[in-house]
């Protein structure tokens, strides 16, 4: 079998997954890591006697007597799209830089808008589960706004050439990022200083050097933290110490962009998943597309919040 590693596009992809067994055997080894038998149920987590039926992908346990297959508690769970089609949409999803909306994903795959919109949530709620628990190093904080009108902004928060465009519903969003690393974004509901310092207290470990802007909110940090600012009220964009929050502002200018492009609007219900998206393909982006394509299929199983998802494929 062809090392998925060595597929450089979403050509190459289709014409070695061609029918729902080569998806179920590829699944198999990237899961349970093995083509046979899984080591344990997923209904009751017995690891001993398991029976296989004839088709060889649908089992049986002999302590719940519960049957599963390699979909089983995984996004692909119950659903009534092709695996074909999944492997397609997981390409796309995680290795299209700006993302791909639903209507376009609808569109490449042929299946309605609204079953894309379901499998891209299913496929962002997963992203969310791979959200780094913890950063390190030096890292830069910094808040921003999606959607809302310009004239609203701070100065130094507008995005070039988008006067007038986007909702105007404005969410506000706060960022932590570690110097040439990883990121973790999220929406808050003001950028006051009870809201975001929890949030760095998170995920920074005491003693860590924190850069932001001069921002008020972040004042106080330099108690548990080392905290280098850079004044963005004095045209300063990186400080006499080297303080810059320059990647993280690139960041933002990416998302938005994104935001813009491709889903032209995000409702505050739903931007933590998006984020997440941006966040994981942020973090993974020293990786090929088909290295990113094994880790998000490698991590496709787990308890998944569908009770969550809101169906509205408008949203
Ligand atoms: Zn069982």
């Amino acid at each position: 079998m062809k090392q998925l590693t060595e597929f450089k596009n979403l050509v190459e992809l289709v014409v070695h997954f061609k029918s729902k067994v080569d998806c179920l055997n590829y699944l198999k080894s990237a899961l349970w890591n093995c083509c046979e038998k899984p080591s344990a149920c997923p209904h009751c987590g017995n690891t001993k006697k398991i029976y296989a039926y004839n088709d060889k992908h649908t089992f049986r346990c002999f302590e719940c007597d519960k049957k599963f297959n390699v979909l089983t508690n995984t996004i692909f769970e119950n659903t009534k799209v092709s695996l074909v089609k999944w492997f397609a949409a997981i390409w796309m999803c995680s290795s299209y830089k700006r993302g791909v909306s639903s209507v376009q994903l609808a569109k490449e795959i042929g299946v309605t808008q609204k079953t894309a919109w379901f499998m891209l949530q299913r496929l962002r709620i997963m992203f969310s589960n791979l959200a780094p628990e913890a950063l390190e190093g030096t890292m830069c904080v910094d808040e921003t706004y999606i959607g809302g009108k310009q004239k609203n902004k701070h100065y130094n928060k507008r995005t070039k050439g988008q006067q007038g465009r986007g909702s105007s519903e404005k969410i506000n969003v706060f960022g932590i990022m570690e110097t040439d690393g990883k990121v973790k974004s999220k929406a808050v509901p003001d950028v006051k200083r009870e809201t975001l310092v929890p949030i760095i207290e998170q995920y920074a470990p005491f003693g860590s050097k924190i850069m932001s802007d001069e921002w008020f909110a972040y004042r106080g940090l330099k108690e548990n933290y080392i905290h280098d600012v850079c004044d963005h009220g004095a045209y300063q964009y990186v400080s006499d110490t080297g303080a810059t929050t320059n990647p993280i502002e690139n960041y933002w200018s990416h998302v938005k962009r994104a935001v813009i492009g491709t889903y032209f609007h995000v409702s505050k219900k739903h931007i933590n998943r998006y984020l997440a998206e941006f966040d994981y393909k942020f973090n993974t982006r020293k990786q090929t597309d088909a290295e990113r394509f094994e880790l998000t299929i490698a991590n496709a199983h787990g308890r998944l919040k569908y009770s969550q998802l809101i169906s509205n494929p408008n949203a």
